[in-house]
């Protein structure tokens, strides 16, 4: 990728973002407006409409007529599919472009955003295109004198509320299966992560997407996202996000239509490493690029590290030196390893976190803001020992660059401590008896348990959580299960 346009693109000026409703470019009914805050400098970077209950509602009013007009749930898989690939190919020619634009909008380092973001979304929405024209419904074995077919229809107008730390790839997750399934969608991107999104629903246009299909509603998560959630013509809500608006949500659904909620919320996810782990350095350099990139913001984080006792302060010591070494800070320069705290808020949050725990005697490696003078949002990467398994530390999450270091005797014991909070998103395992490793997959709960690693994924494996991480899953085709209806037709035979 030609990275000489970079010093441009972090200058160049962001026209006022808007809503994307039935096809057209509009404001808020109101006429209201917000800040965009870049976490680089804490500076306004534009504006953005700030949606009222009446735009959610003419979204979901949009979406629900394409979605009845079937202008594209009623066309063949294999033209949806030639739209949604031109789509794709969209988005990757302007990869960089949308990476500088969300990294200015929400501080991911560069190297990581241009994949993870505009380029994976432009991968899942292609793997999702690929795939639909492949899923067929099923004849059922059914006795003579009756024909039972199983159908899989498109599940109709669905609400994405996505988050702010990878809204490309989030969001592709989400409206990738919806769209291929023939869904019609209404998108509320995050208020700190918007700008990428919006641009990607017009390219969508740009694609072939007939109006309507997509829509894009900006503004706040307590006035948008809740008239989605209250909304008497949603029909399926995906959500990724936090625990406590994730509950919200299925409270919103009880008190309306009991649309179908799934649910992404993150976790305290467990990284487990045994004495007899494989290389110590190599699980020390990905333990903690598992926590510290993305300045930790990200769901499936490996943000306990609970090691075993006799390697403690061998293992502490080497991933202090990773931690060090990491640089942290300009999003846009390429060295970075860990970029900007999304926003000032966040980064409050991040320290308050880490002032508790040094109040409880803890000890803590890191744990300030930097680059202060810049205007922006960083913080060191941090690690806390000493932690007790109840502290809030290691039990809520943080979602900033925070690590807390807890020590174990046994297997049994590392399995309790595993499963030792109300999340169950992912974990890993650190060892070279390969017996262990399976007792350790089999026992822990979480959606995901990495063996010798950290982190790694594609698309063609789930993702998704148990206990209050959520439900459902993003990714592979079973995400396709949230979209696709079953439809029996029962149809009598005449001998
Ligand atoms: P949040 O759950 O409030 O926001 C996520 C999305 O939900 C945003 O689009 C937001 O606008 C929307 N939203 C907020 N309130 C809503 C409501 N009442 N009804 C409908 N939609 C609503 O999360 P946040 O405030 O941005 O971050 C708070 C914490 O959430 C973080 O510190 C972190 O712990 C967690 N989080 C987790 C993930 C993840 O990937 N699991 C992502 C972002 C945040």
């Amino acid at each position: 990728m030609d990275m000489s346009r970079l010093s441009d693109l972090r200058t160049a000026e962001v026209a006022p973002v808007r809503h994307l409703i039935d096809g057209a470019s509009c404001g808020a009914s109101d006429g209201a407006e917000m800040d965009v805050i870049s976490p680089l400098d804490g500076r306004v970077l534009t504006t953005m409409a700030k949606g009222t209950r009446d735009d959610a509602t003419r979204a979901v009013a949009a979406a629900r007529a394409a979605f009845e007009d079937r202008r594209w749930a009623g066309r063949a898989p294999a033209e949806r599919k030639k739209v949604l690939l031109k789509w794709a190919d969209l988005i990757e020619a302007n990869a960089l472009d949308l990476a500088v634009l969300g990294v200015r909008d929400n501080g991911t380092e560069i190297g990581m955003a241009l994949k993870a973001e505009p380029l994976s979304a432009a991968a899942t929405i292609r793997y999702y295109a690929e795939a639909i024209d492949k899923i067929a419904g099923e004849v059922a074995p059914t006795a003579d004198g009756i024909l039972g077919l199983v159908h899989r229809e498109p599940a109709g107008v669905v609400a994405a509320i996505v988050p702010w730390n990878f809204p490309l790839m989030i969001g592709a997750w989400k409206l990738g299966p919806a769209l291929a399934a023939g869904c019609s969608v209404v998108l509320k991107p995050a208020e700190t992560a918007s700008l990428t999104l919006v641009r990607i629903a017009e390219l969508a246009l740009d694609a072939g997407l007939p109006p309507g299909v997509l829509n894009v509603v900006c503004g706040e998560g307590a006035v948008v996202g809740d008239a989605l959630a209250h909304s008497m013509d949603v029909d399926v809500l995906v959500f990724t996000g936090s625990g406590p608006t994730g509950r919200r949500l299925l409270e919103a659904s009880a008190r309306s239509n009991m649309k179908r909620v799934y649910l992404e919320l993150g976790g305290k996810s467990p990284n487990v490493v045994f004495a007899d782990a494989p290389d110590l350095r190599e699980a020390a350099k990905v333990s903690a690029a598992g926590i510290f990139r993305n300045a930790g913001q990200v769901c499936v984080a490996g943000s306990r590290v609970l090691v075993e006792r006799s390697i403690d302060e061998e293992f502490t010591t080497l991933l202090a030196e990773v931690a060090q070494g990491m640089k942290v800070g300009d999003p846009l320069d390429p060295a970075t390893n860990a970029g900007a705290v999304n926003s000032l808020r966040q980064l409050q949050q991040n320290l308050a976190f880490v002032e508790e725990a040094r109040g409880q005697g803890r000890t803590v490696l890191g744990g300030r803001r930097i680059h202060e003078d810049t205007g922006g949002y960083y913080m060191e990467p941090t690690i806390v020992t000493g932690v007790d398994p109840s502290d809030r530390i290691a039990q809520e999450e943080v979602f900033g660059p925070v690590l807390a270091v807890m020590p174990f005797d046994t297997e049994e014991e590392a399995v309790a401590l595993a499963n030792g909070t109300d999340f169950g998103l992912a974990a890993a395992v650190w060892t070279s008896d390969l017996s262990r490793a399976h007792r350790m997959v089999r026992r822990i709960r979480a959606g995901v348990v990495h063996v010798n690693t950290y982190g790694g994924t594609d698309l063609t494996v789930p993702l998704g959580g148990v206990k209050q991480s959520g439900n459902g899953h993003d990714k592979s085709l079973h995400a396709f299960d949230k979209y696709l209806d079953l439809k029996t037709a029962w149809i009598k035979l005449e001998p």
